[in-house]
C-alpha cells in the first residue's frame, strides 16, 4: 500500500508539461541556452514520471518484480539530481553571460559534471553498495544510509550558484539578480519542507517552480527576443550594453541599418520582406568570437563582440562590411541591400547604452548623408556629434525660451526695379552670443523634430511683422517650411488663425519649400499644395538645381515662383554653354507660367548675365543682405521711390 501522497506530482506534471508545450510551439534556433532548457523539461517530467512509476511499482511490490523497482529507482535518484545541475547550469550561464573571463564558467561546469556524474555512479552501484536504498527480500522499498545525499548534492549546487554570483554580481543584469534572490529561497524551503513532510512527494513542484521562473524571465520570446529573427531585441541590446558597462567589459559594438528596404516590399511582399530580414538575422547570428546579435528596430541590427585588441575591432567591422557589400539570396532571389555600417569601441567611457545609441543613430544619419555608407568611430565623429548635441541643447533652450529672431532679405524685382517681395529667414545665436548657421541648425532641429515648434515661431513672427508694417510697400513675405510642416494636418488651419490674429491679408506670406518636401509623394503635396492656394496661400519652390530636379514633377505643382540655387547659377555661369542652359531652364518655367527668382546674386556681372536670361525677382547680397525687421522696414520705405514701371 502506498504510504505517498501523489497528487503534487500529478499537479507539477501537468504543468511541466504546458509550459514545455508553450516553449516548444515557437520554433527557435537553438541556443545553447534554449538548447540546457529543453534538457530541463526533459529530465524534470522524466523524474516525476518516473518518481510517480515508482510510487506505484513499490506499493506493488509483492507483484512487480525487484529488479524493475530496482532499475526504476536508480533512474529516478540519477534523473532527480541531473534535473537539478540543468537547472543550475542555466543559471550559470545567465549569471556569467557577461562575464568574459570564462574561467568561472569552466570551473563551473567542470564542478557540476564531477558531482553528477559522481552521483550517477553512486546511483548506478547502488543495487550492490545499497547506500541510497535496498529492497528487503519481500521486496519491499527501504531508504539507505545516504537516502538524502541527493538533497546535499543540491544544496551544494545552490551554494555553488550564490558563490558565482556574488563574484561576478557587479555584471547581473536586474532580471538575472531577481531571479537569483528568489529562485534558491524558494528552492532551500520547498526542500525543507520536503525534508519535514516525506510522505508528500514534492520534486516535481521544486523542478516546475524553478522551470517557470526561467522560463517567464528569460525564455518566453516575447520579453527579450525579436520575434522575426531570434536575435536579441531593443530591450536586450540595452540591457546587455549596460550590463556590460556595469561590469566594466570592454566591447565594440557594429550597428547595421539597412536603407530603402521598403523597396524590397513594394516589389515582392511584405512576407518576402520578412523572410530576408530572417535570412539577415541568421547570418547575424552566425557571427562568431563570443558575439551576440541583436535587431534593435525595423531594419537595424548590431553585433556586440568582446573588445579584445584595435585589430580584431577591424576585422569584425570589415567582415560585415563586406557582407553588405554583397547580394543576400532570398527564395531565389537576389538582392542587394544598401546598408549603413557603424561601429563604436566601449573602453571604460563615462557614457550609458543611451549614449551609445545615440552616438550609432548619429553616425548611421552621417554615414547616410555621405559618401562612406561605413563609418568607424573617431574623435572627428565624437567632434561631430558633440557639437549635433550641444545644437539640440541650445535649439531646446531657444524654443523654450523664445531666443530666436528672423531677418528679412529683400528680392529684386528686375522689371519694376525696385524690391517687391522678402525672404524671411531665421536667426540663432549660441549661448557665448556666436551667430549658428542656419544650415547648421535647421537640418538637426529637423532630424529632433524641433523644427515644428520653430516654424510656428517664425511664422508668428513673420505674421506680427507684417501686422506692424502694414504700409510698407512690400508684394508679400515668404517663409521657409520644412517637410513635417508640410505634412501636418493642421498646416492651413495653423497658418490661417496666425494671419486672421494679425489682421494679415492671405496674399502677403508665401510658402518656401524645397523639391525634397514634394518628392516623398507626390499626390499629397499637390492636394495640400491646391487647398493652400485656393485659400491664398501662394508657393514657391527654393533651391531648385539641388539635386532633386525633376522638371515633369514641378510642372505639375502650383507653384507662383520657382527660386533657382545659387550653386546651379555659379556653376552654370561660368561659361557661355552653361549660360544656354541656365536660359532654357528659365525659358521653360515662364512658358509653364511660373516667375523665376535667381538666388544667390553677388556681383554686378551677375546680375546682369541673371537679369538677360531673363530672370524676373533677384535675391543676393549684391542687392540686399538678410536685415535686422527695423532696418528692412528702413531699406524698403527708402528704395519704394526707385519704382518704374
Ligand atoms: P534658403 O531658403 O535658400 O535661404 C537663402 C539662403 O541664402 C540664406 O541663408 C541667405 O542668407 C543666403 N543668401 C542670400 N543671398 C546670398 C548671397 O548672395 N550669397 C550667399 N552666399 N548666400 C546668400 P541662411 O539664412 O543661412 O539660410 C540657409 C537655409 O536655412 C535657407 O536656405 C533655408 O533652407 C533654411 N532656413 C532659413 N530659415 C529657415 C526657417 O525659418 N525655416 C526653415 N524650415 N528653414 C530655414
Ligand atoms: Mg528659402
Ligand atoms: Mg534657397
Amino acid at each position: 500500500m502506498s504510504k505517498w501522497s501523489l497528487l503534487a506530482e500529478f499537479l507539477a506534471l501537468s504543468m511541466l508539461s504546458l509550459m514545455f508545450l508553450y516553449f516548444h510551439e515557437k520554433r527557435q534556433p537553438l541556443s545553447f541556452r534554449r538548447r540546457v532548457f529543453y534538457w530541463i523539461f526533459a529530465l524534470s517530467i522524466s523524474s516525476v514520471v518516473v518518481n510517480i512509476l515508482c510510487v506505484y511499482t513499490i506499493s506493488h511490490y509483492a507483484v512487480i518484480p525487484t529488479w524493475i523497482n530496482q532499475c526504476l529507482n536508480v533512474a529516478y535518484f540519477i534523473l532527480v539530481v541531473s534535473a537539478c545541475s540543468a537547472i543550475t547550469l542555466y543559471t550559470f550561464d545567465l549569471i556569467l553571460e557577461h562575464v568574459y573571463q570564462k574561467r568561472c564558467y569552466k570551473i563551473a561546469v567542470i564542478g557540476l559534471g564531477i558531482l553528477t556524474g559522481a552521483y550517477a555512479c553512486l546511483a548506478l552501484t547502488n543495487p550492490v553498495s545499497k547506500l541510497l536504498f535496498f529492497f528487503t527480500p519481500e521486496g519491499e522499498y527501504v531508504r539507505g544510509p545516504l537516502n538524502r545525499l541527493g538533497y546535499a548534492i543540491m544544496a551544494i549546487e545552490v551554494l555553488m550558484v550564490l558563490g558565482c554570483y556574488l563574484r561576478n554580481r557587479s555584471a547581473m543584469p536586474p532580471k538575472v539578480v531577481r531571479v537569483i534572490h528568489t529562485l534558491p529561497p524558494i528552492a532551500v524551503i520547498l526542500a525543507g519542507f520536503q525534508l519535514l513532510y516525506p510522505e508528500i512527494l514534492f520534486n516535481g513542484v521544486i523542478f516546475s517552480v524553478a522551470a517557470f521562473t526561467l522560463y517567464s524571465n528569460f525564455q518566453t520570446c516575447q520579453i527579450e527576443e525579436d520575434y522575426l529573427t531570434h536575435l536579441g531585441n531593443r530591450k536586450a541590446f540595452f540591457s546587455d550594453l549596460s550590463g556590460k558597462m556595469r561590469s566594466k567589459q570592454h566591447f565594440h559594438v557594429i550597428s547595421v541599418s539597412l536603407r530603402q528596404f521598403g523597396m524590397f516590399n513594394e516589389k515582392y511582399d511584405h512576407d518576402f520582406g520578412d523572410n530576408l530580414l530572417f535570412t539577415i538575422g541568421k547570418w547575424f547570428d552566425s557571427l562568431s568570437d563570443g558575439s551576440r546579435s541583436y535587431r534593435y528596430s525595423g531594419v537595424c541590427f548590431a553585433a556586440v563582440f568582446p573588445y579584445s585588441s584595435e585589430a580584431d575591432s577591424e576585422k569584425h567591422f570589415q567582415e560585415i562590411c563586406q557582407r553588405f557589400s554583397m547580394p543576400w539570396s532570398c527564395q531565389n532571389v537576389s538582392c542587394n541591400i544598401c546598408a549603413s555600417v557603424c561601429d563604436l569601441t566601449w573602453t571604460g567611457q563615462s557614457w550609458t547604452s543611451n549614449t551609445i545609441m545615440q552616438y550609432l543613430e548619429l553616425m548611421t544619419e552621417m554615414s547616410k548623408t555621405g559618401a562612406d555608407p561605413f563609418l568607424r568611430f573617431s574623435s572627428d565623429i565624437a567632434a561631430a556629434i558633440e557639437r549635433t548635441r550641444h545644437l539640440e541643447d541650445v535649439l531646446r533652450s531657444s524654443i523654450r525660451d523664445r531666443r530666436f529672431t528672423i531677418v528679412l532679405q529683400p528680392l529684386y524685382h528686375c522689371a519694376r526695379k525696385t524690391f517687391c517681395c522678402a525672404e524671411a529667414l531665421i536667426r540663432l545665436n549660441d549661448y557665448d552670443g556666436t551667430p549658428i548657421p542656419a544650415g547648421e541648425f535647421i537640418p538637426i532641429a529637423e532630424k529632433s523634430g524641433l523644427i515644428d515648434e520653430i516654424s510656428w515661431i517664425v511664422l508668428e513672427k513673420v505674421c506680427s511683422f507684417l501686422g506692424e508694417n502694414r504700409d510698407l510697400p512690400l508684394e508679400s513675405l515668404s517663409i521657409n517650411l520644412s517637410m513635417q510642416q508640410f505634412q501636418d494636418p493642421s498646416l492651413l488651419s495653423r497658418i490661417e488663425s496666425c494671419l486672421q490674429r494679425f489682421q494679415i491679408p492671405k496674399g502677403k506670406l508665401k510658402i518656401e519649400i524645397t523639391e525634397r518636401v514634394i518628392s516623398q509623394d507626390l499626390g499629397y503635396a499637390k492636394a495640400v499644395m491646391e487647398r493652400l492656394s485656393q485659400h491664398g496661400i501662394g508657393f514657391y519652390l527654393d533651391d531648385f538645381g539641388t539635386g532633386y530636379s525633376n522638371f515633369s514633377v514641378v510642372m505639375q505643382l502650383p507653384f507662383e515662383c520657382i527660386k533657382l540655387d545659387r550653386s546651379l547659377l555659379t556653376q552654370l555661369i561660368d561659361s557661355q554653354n552653361n549660360v544656354e542652359i541656365v536660359r532654357d531652364i528659365i525659358s521653360l518655367f515662364h512658358n509653364s507660367g511660373f516667375r523665376v527668382a535667381c538666388e544667390g546674386i553677388e556681383t554686378a556681372s551677375q546680375s546682369d548675365i541673371v537679369t538677360n536670361l531673363g530672370a524676373d525677382l533677384i535675391q543676393g547680397f549684391y542687392y540686399a543682405r538678410p536685415m535686422e525687421p527695423e532696418a528692412f522696414s528702413r531699406f524698403i520705405q527708402s528704395h519704394s521711390g526707385q519704382h518704374s514701371s
